[in-house]
């Protein structure tokens, strides 16, 4: 009972196994605790699971269960669970056709088979993707309330949380109103607005990697995979489908988004700070500036390094220099608006694009930087750390980017020469 005390206090939710191989639920205890960095709630057969359940069952967000047990010879573990809606993921030694059909049948989330080490691993992602998706949404559009009903209980059970939408209209009216939504799955037979038109309209605004979609339809004419594919679908299902291929699909789609979102990352940001790198600000700058002008309105480049940096290594360490660049990247993040662009340019150096700012703005919002910055104490390693920045500001309506960056750098130059730890703006 202890473990699920402290799963609860953690206000995280938890993972229960219930398994008598004492061989197998000592490797599956070890991989959970390894991979999901949580403690599992061991159980041995059904009755401790009812025991558990009766009153913990909602601080589970996932169960493994062995198919069969001493006193549940026949997946009766699996309907004890699952009729808790805990999400659940079936080890079994024998596979067969019934069998697999049987499971199915049961609603649950994926069967794995007790072979070797690799099905042990192939456990723990489908957990660690339930883990995932709680708190993912993902938008079902179809006008038959069946349809609509049965994808959404499927998904249920892979813990998404379903928005649904009765034709296309709607659903373009609720990604607007719910822009975090991860993927939608869409009829093509739809009134007022088709699944492919759909597509396309999402299309203009939301690439194939900011939200995957499949679409889905029961039309016996080959011809619909591929309009929805070439609109920019990125996946098709026919109807009626199995379970297993949709929740293949589904999980497919989602994890190819995630590792093209992890690929940008590494290619826009820097690794240290998560702050966007040198190329990407001069790519995303050159952007803002040409807008800026065609709006008439400022664009602000502010270039800021931190003082006597090398001391501060040498006094502290390496380690804690990078932790007081982390701090300098954070400390510029509160101060700036959402739509400005930070950047690390390299070593202790920042660079800063602020659009619709001039020259008295520019001074105001740097000031309150380098002041935030002077005042701080940054906490490492039992050491306290002080350090300060000085920021040089070029603040214009004309001019290249290139030529703003220079200027910016030059008045970065004369705080350093002035005594550092301050401010100086191009007038
Ligand atoms: P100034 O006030 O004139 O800017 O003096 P400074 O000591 O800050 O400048 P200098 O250019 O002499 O030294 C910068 C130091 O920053 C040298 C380099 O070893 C260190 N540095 C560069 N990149 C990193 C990093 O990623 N992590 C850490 N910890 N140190 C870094
Ligand atoms: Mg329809
Ligand atoms: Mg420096």
């Amino acid at each position: 009972m202890k473990n699920i005390q402290s799963a609860v206090h953690r206000g995280s939710k938890g993972v229960l196994i219930v398994e008598d191989s004492s061989f197998l639920s000592f490797i599956l205890q070890v991989a959970v605790r390894e991979h999901l960095k949580i403690e599992p709630v061991m159980c041995t057969g059904l009755r401790e699971a009812e025991e558990v359940l009766e009153t913990n069952a909602h601080t589970f967000f996932a169960a493994l269960l062995d198919l069969h047990l001493p006193d549940a010879p026949n997946g009766e573990v699996v309907d004890l669970v699952v009729g808790y809606e805990i999400p659940s993921v079936v080890f079994t030694a024998t596979l067969s056709d019934k069998l697999r059909e049987r499971m199915w049948s049961k609603k649950i989330v994926d069967y794995v088979l007790k072979e070797n080490q690799e099905n042990v691993v192939q456990v723990m992602e489908t957990i660690k993707r339930l883990q995932k998706n709680m708190g993912m949404k993902v938008l079902v559009a179809d006008d038959s309330f069946t349809c609509r009903k049965i994808v959404k209980n499927l998904l249920e059970v892979w813990n998404f949380t379903v928005l649904e939408a009765v034709d296309g209209q709607d659903a373009l009216a609720i990604l607007k109103q719910e822009p975090d939504v991860c993927m939608l799955i869409t009829d093509y037979n739809m009134p007022r607005l088709n699944g492919v038109d759909l597509v396309k309209q999402i299309r203009r605004s939301h690439s194939k990697a900011r939200l995957p979609i499949i679409g889905l339809s029961g039309v016996d004419n080959a011809t619909t995979s591929a309009y929805f594919l070439k609109a920019g679908a990125n996946d098709y299902l026919h109807k009626p489908f199995i379970t297993e291929e949709l929740y293949c699909r589904v999980r497919h789609n989602i994890e190819i988004a995630e590792h093209i979102k992890t690929i940008r990352d590494m290619a826009e940001r820097d690794f240290l700070t998560g702050l966007y790198n040198r190329r990407y600000f001069f790519a995303m700058a050159d952007k803002m500036l040409k807008q800026t002008r065609r709006d008439n309105r400022g664009l602000v480049i502010a270039m800021m390094d931190i003082d006597y940096f090398k001391k501060c290594n040498d006094q502290f360490g390496h380690d804690a220099g990078d932790e007081v660049i982390r701090f300098v990247g954070q400390s510029i993040l509160s101060c700036v608006r959402e739509s400005d662009l930070v950047a690390r340019f390299g070593g202790e150096e920042y660079c800063i694009a602020c659009a619709g700012m001039d020259g008295e703005g520019a001074r105001k919002v740097f000031e309150k930087i380098r002041s935030s910055i002077e005042g701080a104490v940054i906490n490492f390693d039992n050491h306290n750390i002080k350090v300060t920045v000085s920021i040089g500001v070029c603040p214009s309506l004309t001019g290249s980017l290139e030529e703003m960056i220079t200027c910016a750098d030059k008045m970065l130059y004369d705080a350093k020469k002035q005594g550092r730890n301050q401010v100086r703006v191009f007038a």
